[in-house]
């Protein structure tokens, strides 16, 4: 489908920037050649005029003398100098009768007795370009009345700087072709190369839309725009990827977590129905199907909890809480708990409260977590602390202990959700424990981390803010 679009060439990006610049280069050079065309047209009439003018007051001082005989042989000799089809002289009568004049004939067809001239005015100049009818070049005639009535006339032909402008034209727009047909070039190749980094990101794309989760798109070098693409798409693709491991892995742990119960209690209830099925053994039978049916809840409530916790969607509640009175609360309820498997159990906590905004339930819940774990994992005999602590921003949980530890490979693990390290089957648990303390963490903006030595014991500590940014507070104040 994908491959099928970009066949059609006319519907590519890289042929509409083409496009787009080819027409946006080709305006800027014809402006920038008509512009020059101006100029250099108006700079050479100027040119022009100028002398025009000088021959015009020369003539006119001439003929001050009063001799038209003089002007006569002044007219022949200039338009010989200057060659007799480029300029000619003439002096008219008040009635536009020829008094004297230069040699007219490379100038037939042109009528000399231009209509203007009819009401031209003592002492005043006209400048005006004409079109030859035979040739079709330009002519700039300049006409001047005289103080006693008489028109001078003098005729420049433009056909050299027609010339000049012609072949300036000419290599412009040769020029203008050659630039724009390497543009077009160059700039398609460009753009294809900028677009390939696209290409390969939509071929990464297809690939992983069937399901190849560990493709990675080449990083390539056509520019940072693009590099920084494919990076954010292979994060995306990376991060997909571990989320579709994960899911697999809940979906899997679900499963088995689901399973064992269930078995357990087919099978009890199997047992009791082929049995003797005396009151007794359905008493104890109802018994075990409760104790099983509650633990499947707690687990499936706990799998809920984290899902809305991480998903942002859970309510709780943020009241001033005293985290030493949770600590001692835990303390007390944990050390029968202790007893039973000897375990020393001490706490070191300041003697003032340490406030913080939170949801107390759920803090309960993070250290009764930490706890649990604690005397789960930590052998007969063995030694758990638990300190508090405070800085300016935060109220620090350390649990100490001096159990089995754990591994390094389980460390980066053993917050996610239904992982059990290898050492901890023989025991009770879910492996929900670590992953909703994260969540309930996190929910309040605080850290959880652990330090740990196979044999020797481990440490979890958490951070807790305490005081939340005030927006949040107040907005959760005004909420309740
Ligand atoms: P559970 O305890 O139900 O297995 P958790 O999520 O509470 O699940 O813990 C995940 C894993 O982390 C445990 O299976 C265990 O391997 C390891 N773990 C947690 N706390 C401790 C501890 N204090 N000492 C040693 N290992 C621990």
């Amino acid at each position: 489908m994908y491959l099928k679009k970009e066949n059609n060439i006319f519907r590519t990006v890289t042929f509409r920037i083409t496009l787009w610049y080819i027409v946006l280069l080709t305006s800027l050079l014809l402006t920038i050649f008509i512009l020059l065309s101006l100029v250099i047209s108006s700079k050479l009439i100027k040119r022009v005029d100028e002398e025009l003018l000088e021959n015009a007051i020369d003539i006119e001082q001439q003929y001050q003398t009063g001799n038209i005989n003089i002007l006569q042989t002044y007219y022949s000799q200039e338009a010989e100098e200057e060659g007799a089809n480029n300029v000619f002289f003439l002096f008219l009568g008040s009635n536009l009768d020829v008094l004297a004049s230069s040699n007219l004939s490379p100038w037939k067809g042109f009528d000399f007795k231009l209509k203007d001239l009819e009401d031209i005015s003592i002492g005043e100049i006209r400048l005006k370009t004409h079109i030859i009818p035979k040739t079709r070049h330009k002519v700039r005639v300049i006409s001047k009345k005289t103080s006693d009535g008489n028109i001078i006339q003098i005729g420049f032909s433009l056909k050299d700087d027609e010339e000049l402008i012609k072949s300036y034209r000419d290599i412009f727009l040769i020029t203008i072709a050659v630039i724009i047909t390497i543009g077009s070039i160059l700039g398609w190749l460009i753009t294809r190369r900028a677009m390939s980094g696209v290409v390969r990101v939509t071929k990464a794309a297809i690939a992983i839309g069937k399901g190849n989760f560990s493709f990675r798109v080449p990083l390539g070098n056509e520019g940072i725009e693009i590099q920084n693409m494919v990076k954010a798409f292979n994060d995306m693709v990376a991060k997909i990827e571990l989320l579709m491991k994960e899911l697999k892995d809940v979906t899997n742990n679900i499963a088995h977590d689901l399973r064992s119960p269930l078995t357990r209690i087919r099978g009890i209830v199997e047992t009791t129905i082929s049995g003797n099925q005396n009151i007794d053994e359905f008493r104890e039978m109802a018994g075990i199907v409760i104790e099983e049916c509650d633990r499947l809840i707690v687990m499936i409530n706990t799998m809920l909890e984290i899902a809305e916790m991480d998903q942002g969607v859970t309510e709780y509640s943020n009241t001033p809480i005293d985290l030493i009175k949770i600590v001692n609360d835990a303390y007390e309820l944990f050390t029968p708990v202790t007893e039973d498997k000897n375990i020393s159990i001490k706490v070191d906590i300041p003697s003032n409260p340490i406030l913080l905004f939170g949801d107390a339930k759920r803090i309960q819940r993070v250290i009764a977590n930490l706890l649990d774990n604690a005397i789960k994992y930590t052998p007969h005999g063995g030694k758990i602390v638990i300190k508090v602590d405070q800085n300016e921003k935060y109220a620090k949980v350390s649990i100490l202990d001096s159990g089995i530890g754990i591994i390094e490979e389980d460390i980066p693990h053993i917050f996610d959700r239904f992982y059990r390290g290898d050492r901890s089957r023989t025991t009770s648990g879910n492996g929900l424990g670590l992953s909703l303390v994260l969540a309930i963490v996190k929910a309040h903006h605080g850290t959880v981390s652990v330090k740990s030595t196979p044999g020797k014991g481990s440490t979890f500590t958490t951070y807790l803010p305490l005081s939340l940014p005030i927006k949040e507070a107040l907005n959760n104040i005004t909420k309740k």
